[in-house]
């Protein structure tokens, strides 16, 4: 590509940033929020006739009483780019934590505030516009996208893998994306390489059939006692996981990879006061503590209740008590593996009457290598386009259905786009900086010409 002609694209790409501006806000407008299936309907309807709009085939995807998945794909050429995203959004709870309301897109001080102008309705209309812009630029676009766009993505993706076996050339191609990518707090572009998988089980213990009163506690077993037990030989000082042979699957860190994590920035008293810790887990600090955050896997508890919790003052024995954990899963761990594990751990230890109920949440994790020729182009054009330094995060803390889309073909992946440091996805008042949200735009703009041409 001449330096004359991706300077033009840049500037067909700013050409259309008030209106992808203007349908970011409208599709925010959609109270989409996991659970509310008439919002999640009319997001995913939304959804398929931007597509045809844009000149895709549409297609949607229906399983059981699951939101659609609404494919959508365009273009033609010698490479296929899968786009993995979500019309799906957080709630917006607490609403009065938000300095406009969170279903009224607001534009202040060069942001718009709204659920999901980043995560992840912005993003997907980022790409869009990306796309018909390097369309209109050459007449027909040099290469196959496809989309990929769920409604369950913020509760797990559980019907995606079922969704996508219903069509399975769908989930050939050649290069995916991740659905966001960010910058960091000098406005460095990050590219996600990878995410890290997740298992979500509750357990339960039960030891009555009914509440008994407290006086009785030296007969009769209490469920609270019960679970906090099996709980505790989950666990090790440290925050080491004592579930036998969790660790085995996981494969060591390359030292690519260890030095590519000594440029992500990471400030550890501002983290510390934050969240007003003294020390944070093993001592760790810098660059040590951004290792963990990608390397380490974890069994986090997540909720736990049991018993009166009332103001008032009830001395009872409570007959059940449930805990819900997350597990953050790194390669090469396999959640069903680890859930086997889980359950043969309590049982060897005698607690094999703890209800594990691992029907929710689940997902394995995916790291690109980041010698992948997509990674080094994705860097490349983002370097390009900012003008800076690019970061490569090894792979999202969190979670994304990477694995479903990518996993069968073993399809390199990154996530490039505009998510500011302070974009608050999940939280109040997310938002996206208009003049990242231009040159996110543009990055994925030539990435796909570059890949056209690859
Ligand atoms: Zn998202």
């Amino acid at each position: 590509m001449t330096e004359y002609e991706a300077v033009e694209l840049a500037g067909s790409v700013a050409d259309r940033m008030p209106t992808c501006l203007d349908e970011i806000a409208e599709f925010c407008r959609i109270e989409s929020e996991t659970g509310k299936a008439a919002e999640l309907a009319a997001a995913a309807q939304w959804t398929a006739e931007r597509l045809e709009r844009a000149g895709c085939q549409v297609k949607t995807l229906k399983v059981d009483d699951a939101p659609d998945v609404i494919v959508g794909e365009i273009g033609s050429g010698q490479r296929t780019v899968l786009c993995v995203q979500h019309y799906d959004v957080q709630p917006a709870d607490p609403r009065d934590s938000w300095l406009s309301p969170p279903y009224e897109p607001s534009l202040r001080d060069g942001r718009l505030y709204g659920r999901g102008v980043s995560d992840n309705k912005g993003h997907l209309l980022s790409r869009l516009h990306a796309v018909e812009t390097l369309r209109d630029r050459c007449g027909v676009l040099p290469v196959t996208v496809r989309f990929i766009i769920e409604g369950e993505e913020e509760s797990g993706s559980r019907h995606l893998a079922a969704a996508l076996s219903l069509d399975p050339g769908l989930v050939n191609g050649d290069y995916a994306m991740i659905e966001a990518g960010g910058t960091d707090e000098a406005d460095r572009p990050v590219l996600w390489c990878g995410v890290r998988g997740l298992l979500f089980v509750e357990l339960k213990a039960r030891t009555l059939s009914m509440p008994a009163h407290s006086g009785y506690a030296s007969l009769l077993p209490n469920a609270a006692w019960r679970l906090v037990e099996a709980l505790a030989t989950l666990h090790a000082p440290e925050d080491r996981i004592a579930i036998d042979g969790f660790y085995e699957d996981v494969l060591q860190r390359t030292d690519e990879q260890r030095s590519a994590l000594q440029s992500v920035p990471f400030d550890d008293d501002e983290f510390k006061r934050t969240f007003a810790v003294q020390r944070l887990i093993g001592g760790r600090n810098g660059a040590e503590a951004v290792e963990a955050e990608i390397f380490e896997p974890t069994c986090n508890i997540s909720g736990i209740w049991s018993g009166y919790t009332g103001n008032q003052v009830m001395t009872i024995i409570p007959d059940v008590a449930t805990a819900r954990l997350d597990l953050r899963l790194v390669p090469d761990q396999d959640p069903s593996t680890v859930e086997t594990l889980l359950r043969q751990h309590l049982a060897d230890r005698g607690f094999g009457d703890i209800e594990v109920n691992a029907s929710g949440w689940r997902g394995r994790p995916y790291f690109t290598p980041l010698n992948s020729s997509l990674i080094k182009l994705a860097a490349q054009v983002s370097e390009e386009v900012f003008v800076s330094q690019s970061v490569s995060l090894v792979a999202l803390p969190g979670s994304a259905p990477m694995y479903q889309v990518c996993g069968a073909n073993n399809i390199p992946c990154v996530g490039v786009g505009f998510s500011a440091s302070d974009t608050n996805a999940h939280g109040p008042n997310e938002n996206l900086r208009i003049d990242l949200l231009e040159k996110g735009t543009t990055v994925f703009a030539k990435l796909l010409q570059r890949l056209a041409e690859s």
